[in-house]
């Protein structure tokens, strides 16, 4: 295994409040077993879902701070909605300050927040383990992505993910800003059958 995961993961032990520490920690070993589920690099999945919420510190403020200090470009509904930030920024601080240039690792990082159309093995890994994980709080259709997460397949637990997203963030005060790249990708996850 590589040595840099127990590196990065006592850094984070410091850095993260333990409720994320824990979330963290869960979403790299559920990324090690769909790679092992689905043969993909198992460092390299556990990789991302270690570094993946590593600048879920900051308050909104800070957030947009630190994106414009490195010139990280600002969408709209991410000015409305900082914390949507924390995939872009997240992968800035995994290159700079944790070492990352695996640009697969980085790209899966940045998008885990909406997800994307098209994603790779790595990035529905990443998306799925986020959402799944063990001590994420029971959240409706939450079971359904497990099932199909280990029993129907990669992209069909991405399109039930973002089902159960959305249709959670319609029925709660945050429904006036969905980023629109999250109905892309479901858009694009439809159309796949
Ligand atoms: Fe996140
Ligand atoms: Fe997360």
């Amino acid at each position: 295994m590589d040595k840099r995961i127990f590196e990065i993961e006592e850094k984070l032990k410091e850095k993260l409040p333990a409720k994320r520490y824990i979330h963290t920690v869960g979403v790299m070993y559920t990324c090690a077993s769909l790679a092992m589920k689905y043969e993909y690099d198992i460092d390299k999945a556990m990789m991302a879902g270690l570094l993946h919420d590593c600048a879920k510190y900051h308050d909104d403020d800070t957030m947009l701070k630190r994106c414009e200090k490195y010139n990280i470009c600002i969408s709209e509904t991410e000015r409305k909605m900082p914390h949507l930030l924390h995939g872009k920024l997240g992968a800035y601080y995994a290159q700079s300050k944790y070492g990352i240039d695996d640009d697969e690792i980085l790209e899966a990082i940045r998008c885990h927040t909406t997800g994307k159309p098209g994603m790779n093995k790595l990035e529905c890994i990443l998306f799925i383990s986020d959402y799944i994980e063990p001590s994420r709080k029971k959240i409706p259709g939450l079971e359904k992505v497990r099932y199909c997460a280990f029993n129907k397949g990669l992209e069909d637990a991405v399109k039930m993910k973002l089902i159960c997203v959305l249709d959670y963030l319609e029925d709660s005060s945050e429904k006036d800003i969905i980023d629109r790249s999250t109905i892309e990708t479901l858009e694009y996850y439809k159309r796949l059958k």
